[in-house]
């Protein structure tokens, strides 16, 4: 560490603020100050305190470090200081030096006690004496107290190094007997007082000088910002984990741009639409859409069959095939009451398209429609939609479910409703992650289904503006927030169990809803459409194999990101099985599997027993 590397801000309210360097000081404020005669008395203005002492002073700190940053009032300081402490790098020492006026604390006395007891001639003779800008101020010893209690509260960095520049010492005191300070502070020439020494090393200078400085006053200066530099340095791997703990909350904390969406933006985002919905601006344009007549063709078809591969469409297309899908529901009479036209039914795809996030790999708009597909075709197969393409006969001549009989026009288009919200403004990470960082979002959720709260929240806000027939209605709302909290995996085996007792029920009613109530029947019903999105969302391992071997890329690649964001951020892993091995097929496969068999496939297989034999989520097709 050379003296280039250490940072100096020397305050003096009878200086200038301005930086000085060797080859600028004869050019410096400081030094014109110095040749002209102070004749307007201030506050802080000392019989002896002409400009030529702070040039004086200037000269001896560059005579060993190369440039000064000096400044006028507290709040100048204050604000270098944490100006330099941004823009330095590796233990870049900072140090203070503060003008403490030798009879600062007589001057602070006698300036509280005269307006509390005015009297006509006090009241004029305060006026006189008071600079108009002083009270807003923080400077001397209280300025040394708060950043020395910065310091200690980690707020301002240990490289700061305050010290103590008494200034306007009597000459008569300054010309007795000097008083030395302890032997490690070998430096303190010219203090007279030892009980104020102590005061202000109480206070948090790490030393104390007077004006004039001297030569030997420099030199000790720099041994103290090589010492503290030293320190730090040495203490590299402690002064990480502070950063990481600050890390851990993200509150208020604006150093990780980065992850600034994950930090705040996804909760003041959505409070704003929920609670200043006016201030919504987005731009949302029909025109934007573009796809030829022959691929939105393509398109139509295939969201027709379970071989449908969301990867063989671009975002324009896949819009479209969700709009085939939605205007196929709403030709159903019993949906009059929610009907929309195309062009209205495009601005709300598109609305919604628009809340997925591009930079998320998996959980993004694609992901969205393969799940609606999954859906639809479920929906359709089990018969509470009609067949597909119009007009079409029926692929399942199968007798109904009793639980698929319970199913109506109304729940099947809350369910692809639901499907087309589930994962609105997915980050891209786990709830477990949001939860070990203490993020907003988890805050707000109170560590609950974090995600798939957000998710329902946000798209509320867009269905309220977009669709507001279905916003409105409450039976459907009800539902929607059902469907999409049950796409949470963490309540995965809890979704089991309530399905295993729906079984044995069914078994020992005959198979029949027969004599239950409407409210069990309700229940019961409520339960299945959040089984049903269920498998549509995990559905993606029981497409063909290409496909699903794609979705399972793509889903390691996200689980990947996580994995990196977790190794910066110094926290253990929030991924269930730990992060992917991106690169070993064996292992990826291994954990493929896993996943279906304690997972997807008692799932599948119960629900397809109890919706009906026609459900295709159980079907592997693949071979
Ligand atoms: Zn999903």
């Amino acid at each position: 560490m050379d003296h280039g590397t250490c940072n100096v801000i020397y305050l003096d309210r009878r200086a200038d603020n301005e930086i000085v360097r060797r080859d600028n000081i004869s050019r410096s404020l400081a030094s014109r100050r110095a040749s002209a005669v102070s004749d307007t008395p201030g506050y802080f203005h000392f019989a002896k305190s002409d400009g030529g002492e702070i040039h004086g002073n200037l000269e001896t700190l560059l005579s060993i470090f190369q440039e000064i940053h000096v400044v006028n009032s507290g709040a100048a300081c204050l604000s270098k200081i944490s100006h330099l402490n941004e823009s330095s790098i590796d233990h870049k020492p900072t140090v203070v030096l503060i003008d403490v006026p030798y009879d600062e604390e007589q001057r602070w006395k006698r300036l509280s006690r005269e307006p509390r007891t005015p009297s006509p001639n006090a009241t004029r003779h305060v006026a006189a004496v008071i600079e108009p800008e002083m009270p807003g101020d923080i400077y001397g010893m209280h300025l040394l107290l708060h950043v020395s209690s910065e310091i200690q509260q980690h707020s301002l960095s240990r490289l700061i190094v305050p010290v103590v520049v008494v200034s306007g010492q009597d000459e008569r005191l300054a010309s007795l007997p000097v008083l030395q300070s302890p032997s490690v502070l070998g430096s303190q020439a010219g203090m007279t007082d030892t009980m104020r020494l102590i005061r202000y090393l109480d206070a948090g200078a790490v030393d104390v000088y007077s004006s004039p400085l001297h030569k030997d006053h420099v030199h000790s200066l720099a041994v103290h910002a090589y010492r503290v530099h030293k320190e730090v340095a040495k203490e590299e791997p402690q002064f990480l984990v502070n950063r990481r703990s600050r890390k851990m909350s993200w509150v208020g904390v604006n150093e990780q741009k980065p992850y600034a969406y994950l930090r705040e933006a996804m909760v003041s985002g959505l409070l704003q639409g929920i609670c200043n919905p006016e201030n919504v601006t987005d731009s949302i344009n029909p025109n934007d859409v573009n796809v030829t007549p022959a691929r939105q063709q393509i398109v139509a078809e295939a969201v027709g069959s379970w071989s449908f591969s969301a990867h063989d469409f671009n975002d324009d297309e896949l819009l479209l095939g969700a709009l085939a899908m939605l205007q196929h529901a709403l030709t159903m009479p019993e949906l009059q009451d929610w009907h929309m036209d195309s062009d209205e039914l495009l601005i709300f795809l598109l609305a919604s398209r628009t809340a997925y996030n591009e930079f998320v790999l998996y959980h993004n708009f694609r992901h969205v429609v393969d799940v609606l597909q999954a859906l639809f075709t479920f929906l359709v197969q089990i018969g509470t939609l009609p067949p597909y393409p119009p007009g079409s006969t029926p692929q399942s001549g199968l007798p109904h479910s009793a639980i698929g009989n319970l199913l109506k026009p109304f729940d099947a288009l809350t369910l692809l409703i639901s499907a087309i919200g589930h994962d609105v403004g997915h980050p891209g990470v786990n709830n477990a992650f949001l939860v070990a960082l203490n993020s907003p979002l988890a805050q707000l959720y109170n560590d609950r289904s974090v995600l798939e709260s957000f998710h329902c929240a946000a798209y509320s806000q867009i269905l309220r503006r977009y669709w507001p027939s279905v916003f409105a209605d409450i039976g459907m709302r009800k539902l929607m927030i059902n469907s999409i909290l049950a796409t949470d995996m963490g309540l995965h085996f809890k979704y089991m169990s309530d399905l295993g007792n729906l079984q044995d029920k069914l078994a020992h009613n005959n198979f029949t809803t027969d004599g239950w109530s409407v409210k069990v029947c309700e229940e019961y019903k409520d339960l299945a459409c959040g089984l049903l999105i269920k498998c549509a969302d995990i559905s993606n391992v029981a497409r063909r194999f290409h496909v699903a071997a794609q979705w399972a890329i793509i889903l390691t690649d996200e689980f990947s990101h996580q994995g990196m964001m977790e190794t910066e951020l110094g926290i253990p892993t929030c991924l269930f099985g730990g992060p992917p091995e991106r690169d070993n097929p064996i292992k990826m496969a291994q954990s493929q599997i896993g996943f279906m068999n304690i997972f997807a496939r008692p799932l599948f297989e119960a629900v397809t027993e109890s919706l009906g034999r026609s459900d295709r989520g159980a079907e592997r097709e693949d071979g």
